[in-house]
């Protein structure tokens, strides 16, 4: 009885102290039931959403009020495939050997403010150094600006694997690395590299199912992993409530990590119909990273900006994404949005937007892959992912009709994360 009554009291007081905001929005476009409604207001208390009414509503005395009458009102968007700790630059490369984790740090706080400013309101990192756990926290805690990060630290690689540590590196600096640093070579090393993550912070698993890019290595696309060592990071995950998510190009690395059980699929260059019906089958994610296929497409034909090592897989593999991305969609493979940023630009994270619709997705379902299905492959679905009572007060706004342009999208005017106004007008607010 006693705790029952404490407990009203609690309830009762935070209901009393929780800011109250009415957001009067020109539109709101719901990807939830795919429809544009004119003339609304969001109530919003504290960090969540209250309620959604028709029409202007006058607000009570004491209730701040954010006109947003002249823009169109959306979800804040979610990135699936972001690396917070590194952005794209010809000295990339030496700089691992030069900067400390207090420079990749301080570096990083431009990257997850220039996210927040985007319209970004949750992003999944997809492998830095550990620094991304931090980053998080800092986040979260309120000390920088950024958006929700989930995390997978570090990604986990086979030795000489995409993201082996040490590649490319002299041999004497190589040393030998193992499951602490994310290097697996069998499957108890893959269960030792899996807990390690836990421990260290992370909230998904990624692995480099097949070769990458932007590794000094020859290979690009042939598997890495044993299906054995897939399913062991698979089982070890979610035994530990973690989902998983793997970096793949050619086709044999794609197939194991679906019929392994990975969550999602990033890049899927060379997948084909079999693996986009396996897909369907298994219900796995597509992370296309379109954007990112573009960017190291253009910039390898600048002389030095990458390794030699690099520059002929860029050239083939990236062109290729935009091409595959068409194709599985078009077979009903299901999409979440993710560009890899960090690989291109941060802050530019909506120009995948303009690439899917290119690639012949209708701009409500690019929107639909970058709120509902990221909330639905991050499991928030409950807290995030459209503009409903009991979500985040997680609200974007752009001047056009998305539908019609969608690189309005590019040019975010109001960016709100759970209730905290962090731009207005296209201005950041401090
Ligand atoms: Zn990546």
């Amino acid at each position: 009885m006693k705790n029952s009554l404490l407990l009203f009291l609690i309830l009762f007081s935070a209901s009393l102290f929780a800011q109250t905001q009415y957001l009067h929005c020109g539109h709101i476009l719901h990807p939830d039931i795919k429809k544009i409604v004119a003339e609304q207001t969001i109530i919003i208390e504290g960090k969540n959403i209250k309620e959604i009414k028709e029409g202007y509503l006058e607000a009570p005395a004491g209730v701040a009020v954010i006109d947003l009458k002249d823009q169109y009102v959306l979800p804040g968007l979610m990135d699936m495939h972001v690396h917070l700790e590194m952005e794209s630059n010809p000295k990339g490369y030496e700089n691992r050997f030069r900067e400390n984790e207090a420079d990749v740090a301080l570096k990083a706080t431009q990257y997850c403010d220039r996210t927040l400013m985007a319209g970004f309101t949750t992003v999944r990192d997809l492998g830095g150094s550990g620094v991304n756990v931090s980053l998080q926290k800092a986040i979260a805690r309120g000390f920088i600006r950024g958006p929700r990060i989930y995390t997978a630290e570090k990604s986990l690689a086979t030795t000489g694997g995409h993201a082996d540590p040490t590649n490319g590196v002299r041999n004497d600096l190589k040393g030998d690395p193992g499951p602490k640093e994310g290097v697996v070579n069998s499957v108890e090393d893959a269960k030792k590299a899996v807990r390690q993550r836990y421990k260290n912070g992370a909230d998904v698993i990624k692995i480099t199912a097949t070769g990458g890019v932007l590794s000094v290595a020859k290979d690009g696309s042939g598997p890495q992993f044993t299906i054995e060592e897939i399913k062991a990071v698979v089982e070890t995950a979610n035994d530990y409530g973690m989902t998983t998510a793997a970096h793949a190009h050619g086709k044999e690395g794609m197939r194991r990590a679906v019929l392994g059980g990975i969550h999602s699929i990033e890049h899927g260059t060379y997948m084909d119909e079999e693996i986009m019906d396996l897909m369907k089958e298994k219900g796995t994610y597509y992370v296309p990273t379109i954007l990112a296929g573009n960017f190291v497409a253009e910039k390898a034909k600048i002389p030095g900006f990458y390794p030699e090592m690099v520059v002929p897989k860029a050239l083939a593999i990236g062109p290729q994404i935009q091409r595959t991305f068409g194709k599985a969609y078009k077979r009903g493979v299901k999409i979440a949005f993710g560009t890899d940023s960090g690989v291109s630009y941060h802050g530019d994270n909506a120009r995948e937007f303009g690439l899917m619709v290119e690639a012949g997705m209708p701009p409500m379902e690019a929107i639909y892959a970058a709120t509902i299905n990221t909330a639905d492959l991050l499991r928030i679905s409950d807290k995030a992912g459209s503009i409903s009572p009991g979500k985040w007060a997680d609200l974007i706004a752009v001047e056009q009709n998305p539908l019609e342009d969608i690189t309005t999208l590019e040019k975010v005017q109001f960016v709100m994360k759970e209730g905290k106004v962090y731009k207005l007008k296209g201005l950041a607010k401090h």
